[in-house]
């Protein structure tokens, strides 16, 4: 549970017998300011003391471990729910604009063989306020460092968002009209659950949808991937079809390119017959080496060979640069235990807001 589950009426209840603007205030407070009630100058000192002693508001979120890239662009926060359940959140600040990379579950049943996450197995859903409480996080995080407003929110931490539907969903829609961050600035990445997709296609918020796809024939990706199994790549590029319809957003297809598996000139057209038709973007990421899965990722020469061969057969394509490699490919890491590359540690055992 999180403070960012209750809704106005149940804080309205905790403020009981207190004048009604204050529920405005405490709700700007955690929505607005990003502020633990404690810090709301506004409020009377003793209705501060006793909402700051209040388990209700109290943060969901502590921090276990924190992790920065060198240059200080990039964030990556173990954090720890009383529970003892944990999960990971990046921020990434590319020059102004941040994005805000979190978790939908503690750990994740899906099973890819190469995600430290799917190897840690899983643990539970999160709520959405945990979700929004990742999100309001990282907008404090952004506004301390004199980095402006948050920007983007992408489901891609740990978990399958799209198994956690109602929650996940409920949180965008509150960082939407609570925290004023847009449907296109917010991205919902999946590794391919039919069901959910068709079910985002109908929604009147319509965020950007990322689909892991990793491999374009059955066979390959029935290994990788295990859900294909259930949901075959028939069935989800006519989920993907549905979503470009009903959306008219650009969907990306994520392709973690793993040496000698995935990342053939042969595999890079069967990927194009897939996403030219959609109009789907590409995007490359070397796979991010995990204890569990004894492959490597492509050479920087392969990647660019297979970027090569997908741009000849008119498919829009990025390579994610290095620091993916820090961050951005490195779902799961830290919750795993595992050293992450170029990052390094500052701070254990504090408490965030
Ligand atoms: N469950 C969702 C979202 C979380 S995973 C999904 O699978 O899309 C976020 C992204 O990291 C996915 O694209 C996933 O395939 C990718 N990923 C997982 N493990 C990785 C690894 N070891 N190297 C590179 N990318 C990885
Ligand atoms: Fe789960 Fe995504 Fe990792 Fe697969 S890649 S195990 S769906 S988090």
């Amino acid at each position: 549970m999180s403070r960012f589950d209750l809704s106005r009426e149940e804080l309205a209840a905790i403020l009981a017998g207190e004048p009604a603007y204050r529920v405005d205030q405490v709700w700007d407070g955690l929505y607005r300011l990003h502020a633990d009630p404690s810090e709301l100058t506004s409020l009377p000192r003793m209705l501060r003391d006793l909402l700051a002693h209040d388990p209700r508001l109290a943060p969901a979120w502590v921090l276990v471990a924190e992790t920065t890239s060198d240059r200080d662009t990039t964030w990556k926060w173990l954090l720890e729910a009383p529970d003892g359940a944990r999960v990971e959140t990046v921020v990434m600040g590319y020059r102004t604009r941040t994005t805000a990379c979190v978790s939908s579950q503690a750990g994740c049943a899906m099973g890819c063989s190469f995600c430290a996450t799917g190897q840690l197995g899983f643990g539970r859903h999160l709520t959405s306020g945990e979700i929004v409480e990742q999100v309001v996080l990282a907008a404090r995080h952004t506004e301390q460092a004199g980095r402006g407003r948050l920007g983007n929110v992408v489901l891609m931490g740990m978990g399958e968002p799209l198994a956690n539907y109602r929650n996940v969903l409920a949180a965008l829609r509150r960082c939407n009209e609570e925290l004023g961050i847009g449907a296109r600035s917010m991205t919902v990445s999946t590794v391919g659950i039919v069901p959910g997709i068709l079910r985002l296609a109908a929604e009147p918020l319509q965020v950007n949808l990322a689909v892991s796809l990793h491999a374009a024939n059955d066979a390959l990706r029935d290994e990788l991937v295990p859900v294909n199994r259930r949901y075959d790549l028939d069935a989800l590029m006519g989920a993907c079809r549905r979503y470009v319809d009903a959306t008219h957003r650009r969907i990306s297809f994520e392709w973690a390119c793993i040496a000698g598996v995935n990342d053939s000139p042969r595999d890079a057209r069967e990927l194009a017959g897939l996403a030219r038709p959609l109009g789907a973007h590409v995007n490359l990421i070397p796979l991010n080496p995990t204890p569990g899965y004894a492959v490597a990722g492509s050479t920087a020469s392969a990647v660019a060979r297979f970027r090569d061969e997908l741009s000849d057969h008119g498919v829009n394509v990025t390579v994610r640069n290095t620091r993916g490699r820090d961050v951005e490919a490195a779902c799961g890491q830290l919750a795993a235990g595992v050293a992450v590359g170029g990052l390094r540690r500052v701070a254990v055992g504090a408490r965030l807001a």
